[in-house]
């Protein structure tokens, strides 16, 4: 029996396990998940799937609420809002488990299991030695339930299997991969609570799946063995089974599984990188699917509006960093100028440029450097590097290129005039700077590049950066402003640059 009643409102679910942080293919699978309920008027519920006692921490769930969120993310049922199917954490249902386990032995569809892990390691492997299946041999299939009782009452420990047929096929349509089929020999009968009491995966995802009234599960491939076993689960209690889309998994451009290796994997990651949420989403929707007329750029409400299931790709989605940061700057371009500040401003502070409280004129002034600066950034964590052009100037330890620019007879000529021309000036700003430079260019017939690069590095330290004449302005400005670390203005930078090179303004001696 598969649901097929269209007009039933659609109920998917996000299960994720708390036992680290939240992967970028688990965050896919959490915004497909949320797009499809979204876009057809459904519910999405959040389960948090912590039966494995060892690795589940209350952190990693709090962290992966807060990750969720911070994509934008939000449920209709859950551990943290309720609902009407709760609890939504598995740890607070296992007596439910039990009580379906029960059903299930009395009507001879379980039996209890009293063979010992390393036994059945050792069958396994022999299995394996001799190209058999490795599927549970069955060998407690048929102790009686009353004889299986008596041995619990006297301490044995048993887990509990499904019974299985030992020969046929399961098969489902999957809603990416088409028509799956699996060989009944290959599976064997399946654990569904172990020794200690605790449900395995996929007898729990089914009681859940099947009480919360879930009619898609939508997930990750690797989950894709599991399901003929869910399926078998789902005929056991003949309750009828959800439509199955399983998503391939993300690869790093190597094709091998994404992880650190190939950069940040985790949602918390590309957060503390200065990533935007909304291009974080608009880039894992891309993993695996496109939008039909190409525009790339998109919001969470496009997202929603375009986004289809049925077009979802089985290829293998490949992670792609520089598409990613491609996306981020466009939808940094977007924010608004008061936004783009509130973003800047922690990455700012840490680096040290900017202190806890900020004055007004502080404030405007950050806010036209963010702006100018943010223009071709990856992401806000690169932004303090590219503030070093403004609040740090160290003509004593200049990179080779800069180093090169003013090495040349002419470069040292142009600089020596600057000098001489400026070393009575108390003020300076761009039209000082341009007129000054109108009279280098006449007196020593140097234009063009070899004029403005030498000047360029005399102001800055550096071979490149802002234009000048947006770059003098900010930095006499900013050098009358409140930091942390001061700002130097053109005037103490000219004169430090002539002390590093040993120019001295001509009358003086050198
Ligand atoms: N807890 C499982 C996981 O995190 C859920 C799989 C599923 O969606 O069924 O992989």
């Amino acid at each position: 029996m598969i649901r097929s009643d269209s007009t039933e409102k659609i109920r998917v679910r996000f299960a994720p396990s708390p036992t680290g942080f939240i992967h970028v293919g688990n965050a896919r699978t959490a915004l497909f998940n949320w797009l499809l309920a979204r876009q057809k008027g459904g519910v999405f519920v959040l389960r948090v799937e912590d039966t494995d006692i060892e690795r589940s921490k209350p952190e990693y769930e709090k962290n992966l609420i807060e990750d969720l969120r911070w994509l934008g993310l939000d449920w209709d049922e859950g551990p943290d809002v309720g609902g009407e199917f709760g609890p939504y954490r598995q740890s607070e249902r296992l007596e439910l488990y039990h009580q379906y386990a029960r059903q299930l032995l009395e009507n001879g569809q379980a039996y209890y299991c009293f063979c010992p892990q390393e036994e059945l390691e050792r069958q396994r492997e022999e299995a394996l030695a001799q190209g058999r299946s490795p599927a549970y041999s069955g060998r407690c299939r048929n102790i009686p339930l009353e004889k299986a009782r008596r041995r619990l009452e006297s301490g044995e420990q048993a887990a509990i299997r499904l019974k299985v047929p030992e020969e046929g096929l399961v098969r489902f349509n999957d809603l990416v991969r088409g028509e799956v089929e699996f060989d009944l020999k290959l599976i064997g009968d399946p654990i569904i609570v172990r020794s200690n009491g605790m449900p395995a995966y996929n007898f729990s995802v089914v009681i859940d799946d099947a009480l919360m009234h879930i009619t898609h599960v939508v997930r990750g491939e690797d989950h894709i063995s599991n399901t003929p076993r869910q399926i078998l689960l789902y005929q056991a209690f003949n309750w009828p089974l959800p439509v199955f889309a399983h998503l391939s998994m993300v690869m790093g451009k190597d094709n091998t599984r994404l992880s650190k290796r190939h950069g940040a994997t985790s949602i918390d990651q590309f957060r503390r990188e200065g990533v935007l949420p909304q291009a974080l989403c608009n880039y894992l929707a891309f993993l695996g699917w496109s939008p039909p007329e190409g525009k790339e750029v998109l919001t969470l409400e496009e997202l929603v509006s375009l986004f289809d299931l049925s077009h979802v790709n089985r290829a293998a989605a490949i992670f792609d960093y520089d598409k990613l940061y491609w996306l981020n700057r466009q939808h940094i371009k977007l924010l608004p100028p008061s936004k783009k500040l509130e973003l800047a401003l922690p990455y700012l502070k840490e680096a040290g440029l900017v202190g806890a409280t900020l004055g007004p004129a502080e404030e405007e002034w950050l806010s036209r450097v963010v702006e100018l600066l943010l223009e071709g950034v990856d992401k806000f964590s690169d932004l303090p590097q590219k503030f070093s052009l403004i609040f740090d100037f160290q003509p004593e330890a200049l990179a080779e290129e800069a180093r090169e620019i003013i090495s040349s007879d002419s470069a040292r000529k142009v600089l020596q005039a600057l000098v001489q021309k400026t070393s009575d000036l108390s003020d300076f700003n761009y039209e000082v700077f341009a007129r000054l430079t109108g009279e280098i260019k006449k007196e020593t017939g140097i234009k063009g590049k070899e004029l403005y690069h030498p000047l360029r590095v005399m102001l800055t330290a550096r071979a490149s950066g802002l234009e000048l004449d947006k770059f003098i302005p900010l930095v006499e400005e900013g050098a009358r402003l409140n930091f942390p670390r001061p700002i130097k203005n053109c005037l103490q930078r000219i004169r430090e640059f002539a002390c590093v090179l040993g120019i001295e303004p001509a009358g003086k001696p050198a």
